[in-house]
């Protein structure tokens, strides 16, 4: 790739300023779509056309942006910091090569603890998410679907949570009969309010083995919340906390905090923070990660999938966590089951 070269990373801001720029509402809804899609493309750009490769092969690329980048290539705009919304994410190349510092670093993945099935708004069933998960070699994988006061997301309750845990038993015997070393941890993503308290009875979330914490609600604030990451950090029933700053790419910038007290909080409560992977979200991204790393808290590298092929994000948050020099003794999904359980959980 040679130096001047623009990279997915500058495509992806050029093309979500071009949305912005564009009064044509169709053009511009391509143009977002494709911004999103570069963070994903397996390929730099200025390799595919080195390769005489056409650039339609890319997600999100059609003859109209074909030409777009093309032109950006022969001549590459100049591009100043990154728009708020769309500042520290890394691109699967970037995170790719990332990783290639270290081969060593993704091997360690045991299992991701945070994804969705059919139960609320993901696409696989319980099965789906376990064979995608034993695909990449896994040894475990935390079913976390939304809890029953998030509707918009078919919010599960405490009959259908009771319910899927009579499921999970009985995969895993078949997974213990069939002699592999490989379980699903009961779990669910707890809806938190903005006082850091769940939307479940406490006594059906006891049953679970993890509890991923997460804020749905609120999350355009501009003052500081450091409040309440606090007071879900003293949720006893809250064992991770999920996508902590709740940004979404290109849409919203998430919230402010105090991040340096609620790490340090974290390590007091021995409550894990989230990378959450999905390339949308990349939540907490290398900054804050450089911050938790000096606190010393837990992490927790998830995908959030919502569909099987989507536990393959991993790429990204392990390459956060790499770049981060996160230490591996306090990644939870560099642990094996029974480890990870009891950092969360010690008795
Ligand atoms: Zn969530």
């Amino acid at each position: 790739m040679s130096r001047n070269a623009l990279t997915n990373s500058d495509i992806a801001e050029l093309l979500a300023l071009e949305a912005s720029a564009s009064g044509r509402p169709m053009v511009s809804k391509a143009l977002r779509k494709a911004s999103r899609a570069a963070l994903l493309w397996p390929v730099e750009v200025v390799d595919l056309l080195e390769e005489d490769r056409s650039l339609t092969e890319l997600n999100g690329v059609g003859p109209f942006i074909s030409k777009t980048l093309q032109g950006w290539m022969d001549k590459p705009p100049k591009i100043s910091a990154r728009e708020e919304t769309r500042k520290g994410f890394l691109t699967l190349t970037e995170a790719r090569s990332i990783l290639l510092t270290n081969p060593k670093w993704k091997a360690r993945y045991k299992g991701d603890l945070q994804m969705h099935t059919v139960s609320s708004d993901g696409s696989g069933t319980l099965h789906d998410m376990a064979l995608a998960g034993l695909a990449l070699g896994y040894e475990y994988i935390g079913v976390t679907d939304h809890s029953k006061g998030l509707k918009i997301a078919n919010g599960i309750d405490e009959a259908r949570l009771e319910c899927q845990g009579e499921q999970i038993d009985e995969l895993n015997e078949r997974f213990r009969k069939e002699g592999q070393k490989f379980r699903i941890l009961k779990s669910i993503e707890l809806n938190l309010n903005t006082s850091g308290q769940g939307d479940m009875d406490p006594t059906s979330l006891e049953k679970l083995d993890v509890v991923v914490g997460s804020f749905h609600s609120a999350l355009r604030k501009t003052e500081d919340q450091t409040i309440r990451y606090i007071e879900a950090l003293d949720n006893p029933n809250v064992h991770i906390l999920g996508h902590p700053r709740g940004r979404v790419y290109n849409y919203r910038v998430g919230l402010t905090a105090n991040w340096k007290r609620i790490f340090d909080h974290a390590a007091k409560t021995g409550t894990a923070v989230e990378i959450d992977s999905y390339p949308d979200r990349q939540d907490l991204n290398v900054d804050l990660l450089k911050l938790a790393r000096a606190s010393g808290c837990l992490i927790a590298i998830d995908t959030d999938a919502h569909h099987p092929p989507q536990l393959e994000f991993v790429e990204l948050g392990l390459a956060a966590a790499l770049k981060a020099k996160l230490k591996p003794e306090n990644i939870l999904n560099f642990q094996t089951a029974d480890k990870l359980l009891q950092m969360i959980k010690p008795s």
